[in-house]
């Protein structure tokens, strides 16, 4: 165990030791709590626990000391190196989830009630959008959706939307890698005393830390890179106001009970303990596959935040420490062309998600996001000829080897 107060300079490191908490038995790693509930000796310690003198834990679903590694390990990374308005190291919350959707729906359940409008950008994951559209919509809960990547649009839709309480980002978002500027908007939501929150999930604490901007919840789906190995499904809500957080998302997070369970946070937390080193590989071979189909003759379009070409190549830029492993390309000849080359795949699996150490390829006009109709889809990017690309950690020569055959005429 390293010491609590021997201060870790790199992230890699952090991700290796933050978080983590002696075991009675001297187990090296946290083991899999698989306990419903912890035992009393006494009456007066259980009035204890309840009063919250006693942080020993009571029951799985309101904590459980294998989701409190991970809580701790992901709070760690998203605050390394940020310092709250007063100076001192930011302190941050974390609640983990049974899924992303789980940790969105804290989120947006704790922070907003009908009569309240959310302000978004277009270009969502598929769940997120539905949620909004769908599941808030009918409980009263209006989503304002428009292009957060420029000022002069989102400050006319909180003029015309008084009622707008919250502003949800999602950069660089799915999937058409666009980055909303996080400093921009946020400074705008702050003039106008809204909540912000953002998913990092594309980005990982690695690559991007939005509480540097002062945004108020950060959100993961950590079945994606935190996790890194495609093991389980899982979400994780972190805030800063550490009143609000133990108090009412804390309510709602047990009220609704979306809460992880110990294996998967055991899972999440091994895999997140490689992060940085993944997260470099992803990012490297990703800038390499983006330049070899940048000049293909087969491909219309790549959109990679770290190519020049990407309009929002600058705002990755200033709040990405690289550019990710998340691409999209267009094939040239549209929906026909885009199956016949993802079934030509012989290495890259053919699967929705992201974020694993294996590259994934798919299609979300047919997939992620056949849910969201034809034209408006269209209009947030997602063509029929859109294919998105996790990649992997596989020697980069392997995957152009496959990306050249499946391609070949
Ligand atoms: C996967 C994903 C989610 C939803 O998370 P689940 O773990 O599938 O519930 C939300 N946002 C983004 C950006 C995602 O990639």
């Amino acid at each position: 165990m390293a010491n609590k107060n021997f201060h870790l300079k790199g992230k890699g490191t952090v991700a290796v030791h933050g978080g983590n908490e002696p075991d009675p038995q001297y187990a090296h790693l946290t083991p899999i709590y698989a306990s419903s509930t912890f035992y009393f000796d006494t009456a007066q310690q259980g009035m204890e626990r309840f009063a919250g003198a006693d942080k020993t834990k009571i029951y799985s679903r309101w904590g459980n000391p294998t989701h409190t590694v991970a809580e701790q390990k992901i709070a760690a990374l998203e605050a390394h190196g940020l310092t709250d308005e007063d100076g001192s190291p930011l302190q941050l919350k974390a609640l983990l989830h049974s899924s992303g959707q789980a940790a969105m729906t804290t989120l947006f359940m704790s922070n907003l009630s009908a009569g309240d409008k959310i302000l978004t950008h277009y270009s969502l994951y598929g769940g997120t959008q539905e949620l909004l559209t769908k599941v808030l919509a009918e409980n009263g809960i209006q989503t304002i959706i428009t292009d957060l990547r420029d000022r002069e649009l989102a400050v006319a839709a909180i003029k015309n939307n008084p009622e707008i309480k919250m502003v949800h980002i999602e950069t660089p978002a799915n999937p058409t890698l666009q980055c909303v500027d996080l400093e921009m908007i946020t400074v705008l939501a702050k003039q106008h005393r809204l909540v912000v929150s953002v998913d990092n999930t594309f980005a990982t604490p690695y690559l991007q830390q939005p509480f540097r901007y002062g945004v108020d919840f950060v959100f993961h789906s950590t079945t994606k890179f935190l996790n890194g190995h495609g093991t389980s499904i899982g979400g994780v809500l972190l805030g800063r106001d550490l009143q609000f957080m133990s108090t009412k998302a804390w309510k709602w997070y047990v009220l609704l009970g979306g809460n992880a369970n110990p294996f998967d946070a055991f899972l999440l937390t091994q895999g997140m303990r490689t992060l940085e080193l993944r997260m470099d590989r992803h990012c490297s071979n990703a800038m390499a596959v983006a330049r070899y189909l940048e000049n293909h003759p087969a491909i219309a379009k790549v959109m990679y935040t770290g190519l020049e070409s990407h309009p929002d190549f600058e705002v990755a830029k200033k709040q990405m420490k690289h550019p990710g492993g998340m691409l999209s390309f267009e094939l040239k000849g549209g929906v026909e062309t885009g199956k016949q080359f993802i079934d030509r795949l012989q290495m890259c699996t053919r699967a929705v998600s992201l974020g694993t150490v294996d590259t994934l390829i798919s299609h979300p006009a047919s997939m992620s996001h056949a849910s969201i109709p034809k034209a408006e889809r269209e209009g947030y990017g997602i063509t029929d000829g859109l294919i998105r690309m996790s990649v992997g950690i596989e020697n980069i020569e392997d995957i152009l080897a496959d990306l050249t055959q499946a391609l070949a005429e």
